[in-house]
């Protein structure tokens, strides 16, 4: 029999690799601009048009390549940034894949000009698709200049997936913030179709914050800093009424690199909690200085997430060090000592119970399931004991990489679903509300009608509202989709992977969009439209999970089984705070539903409390 296994042609692995790499303009200039600041450019420009789809191009003056680098530079794993696996866990540089320029050039057009200082004559080098259309000595100034045109040119289905060029642009400009913060110390330039978006000096933080943000910061910076001997945090936050409605200017790196983390962003909102409303968001630029050797940046391809050895410590000396800061300045009357923990003795402690482990273990150990489980644990215990009020809701991962439209969504009257609106108006008429609608201890909402009061239990209610709604979306298999923007790869067990192939057509009608990722991974690239993700991984794993607990439990069909999973897994929770609009929506959502009565347990979902019951608690027998 013939051999059936071959190689992929290195243009197809490279655009699959792109997939990763490159997910929109924005990403493409992340990876050119940390490329230009690895190779020590003191200068940096950035050339924009048609928010990067058309041209995104970037002029450095760092040390440039010699023509053989050149050329080896767009091959993928071609890196000059590490030689063996232990370099792995000192990265200080950002690129280290090597995949970059490889996955740029498979689905755009490249010219790439460049020239090291000690030669009298640089390289150019044009190539698109992966393929080199030429080659040639030229005359150019010292460094790199590289352009990326055309964007996808050939993968239409990609292109056809970017956004408007507003939201686009809004990313670059998001990407470029982040790296002119990290390196104040560096001159930036970004041009958008022939306009100056920003020329910024080399300065000291403070001033590139300035520049970036506008002048109206000069007065609000407050500094931050805290040293202790495993991490360092520096940086500043604004002054508590300079914080916004809406989150964005939003910012931690750690070791000079932008990071996403809902759980650090949590330590600074307790340190501002009771100095701003809890609608709002504090301005806060802060870098956490840590030994590699205690972090993972491996765990996600585009980066921006972070596994710490010590989560919690690290946490407690942002939070020490932001209330540090608000005290000091005089910002809060009275510092509380109670956040003054001996930070060093935690640190240690840890460390002596890892003594015997060595480094390529515990560097494994980050993708364990324990290792996981340690990690929320640690997530869970943060809020027992708060108000109902504070729930993780409110530090889920900023908006910032959220498209406006998006954002805006509301969990239960999806833009993306717009029967919805009408449904508001359908319910029957003695539910007709008359007055104001109320929460009660953040779980039941009461709503006046004519004839007494209705009182809705708020998570029975979504859910059953959601079953319904995702019930309709399996007939007709055609429930929208939002894409992700870093689409999580999610591990499975042989077991639940088979489990999901079972479903997976069931489970694209709800609108996932999901592609196998080898060795029983699945790639998320896309979630049903009307949730409020915070995090598809999770929602996606918790889905599986609840799949599979119903599964046990009683025996329904697939798609019964994954309506009420997904139903109970994005429905509304006790201790969600609503606005009155949103339990208007609620209720006449509720009334919309086919058997609006019963939850998804068969508990009600709504009692009501009559006009003459309520005289009758009075003893008066008649209206
Ligand atoms: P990585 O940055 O992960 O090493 P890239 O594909 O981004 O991979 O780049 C490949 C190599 O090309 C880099 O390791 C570096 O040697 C070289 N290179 C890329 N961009 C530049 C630049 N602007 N100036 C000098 N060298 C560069
Ligand atoms: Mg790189």
């Amino acid at each position: 029999m013939n051999d059936l296994i071959q190689l992929l042609p290195d243009a197809i692995a490279n655009q699959i690799a792109a997939g990763e790499v490159v997910q929109r303009p924005a990403s493409a200039l992340k990876e050119l601009l940390e490329n230009a600041i690895d190779a020590g450019a003191t200068k940096i420009q950035v050339v924009v048009k048609e928010s990067g789809k058309q041209l995104i191009q970037v002029i450095d003056n760092g040390k440039g390549m010699s023509a053989t680098d050149a050329r080896m530079s767009f091959e993928r794993h071609a890196t000059s940034k590490i030689r063996n696996s232990a370099d792995l866990f000192s990265i200080r540089t950002f690129g280290f894949r090597g995949e970059a320029l490889a996955s740029i050039a498979a689905v755009a057009q490249v010219e790439m000009k460049t020239r090291q200082s000690t030669e009298e004559l640089g390289t150019l080098i044009q190539i698109e698709g992966s393929e080199v259309k030429k080659q040639e000595p030229v005359a150019t100034t010292p460094g790199t200049s590289i352009s990326m045109k055309n964007l996808f040119f050939n993968v239409p289905a990609r292109r056809n997936f970017l956004k408007s060029n507003p939201v686009e642009m809004r990313h670059i400009v998001e990407e470029f913030q982040r790296v002119a913060l990290a390196y104040s110390e560096i001159g930036f330039t970004l041009m958008q179709n022939d306009m100056e978006v920003y020329n910024l000096f080399p300065g000291k933080l403070s001033q590139r914050i300035v520049g970036l943000f506008g002048k109206n910061y000069q007065s609000q910076l407050v500094p931050c800093e805290e040293l202790t001997p495993h991490i360092n945090v520096k940086g500043y936050i604004g002054k508590p009424e300079s914080a916004k409605k809406t989150r964005g200017e939003q910012f931690f790196f750690v070791n000079n690199r932008y990071i996403k983390s809902s759980y650090l962003n949590h330590a600074v909102s307790t340190a501002f909690e009771n100095l701003i409303q809890p609608d709002q968001h504090p301005f806060y630029v802060l870098f956490l200085e840590i030994d590699p050797s205690h972090i993972d940046i491996n765990v996600h391809p585009t980066k921006t997430e972070i596994k710490f050895d010590d989560e919690r410590t690290v946490y407690a000396v942002i939070r020490a060090a932001v209330k540090q800061a608000l005290g000091a300045h005089h910002v809060v009357p009275a510092l509380d000592f109670s956040v003054d923990v001996n930070f060093t003795e935690t640190w240690t402690n840890d460390e002596s119970k890892k003594a015997d482990v060595d480094r390529e273990y515990s560097y494994k150990t980050f993708n364990t399931p324990e290792f996981k489980k340690a990690s929320t644990s640690g997530w869970e215990r943060l809020f027992e004991g708060n108000d109902a009020g504070i729930r993780p809701e409110r530090t889920a991962l900023p908006d910032v990489d959220r498209d406006e439209e998006e954002a805006e969504v509301l969990t239960f009257s999806s833009r993306a679903n717009p029967e919805d609106s009408s449904t508001v108006f359908s319910r029957p008429a003695e539910t007709e509300n008359t007055g104001t609608t109320f929460q009660v201890e953040l779980n039941y909402i009461v709503a006046q009608m004519s004839t007494g009061l209705l009182i809705l239990d708020q998570q029975a209610s979504h859910e059953r509202i959601l079953y319904e709604r995702y019930l309709r979306q399996l007939k007709v298999a055609q429930g929208p989709s939002q894409q992700c923007l870093f689409p999580p790869v999610v591990q499975l067990s042989p077991g639940d992977y088979e489990l999901v192939m079972g479903v997976i057509t069931e489970l694209q009608s709800l609108g996932f969009m999901l592609a196998e990722f080898g060795n029983n991974s699945i790639l998320v690239q896309g979630v049903p439209a009307d949730i409020q993700v915070k995090n598809e991984k999770e929602l996606f794993e918790g889905l599986i999970e609840q799949f599979k607990n119903f599964k046990n439990e009683l025996s329904l069909d697939n798609r019964e089984n994954l309506a009420r999973s997904l139903a109970r897994k994005s429905s509304l929770k006790r201790g969600q705070k609503l606005n009155a609009q949103e339990m208007e929506t609620l209720v006449g959502q509720l009334f919309a539903c086919q058997n609006p009565n019963f939850g998804l347990g068969g508990n009600k979902t709504f009692v009501k409390l009559d006009l003459s019951s309520i005289h009758s608690f009075f003893g008066k027998s008649h209206v």
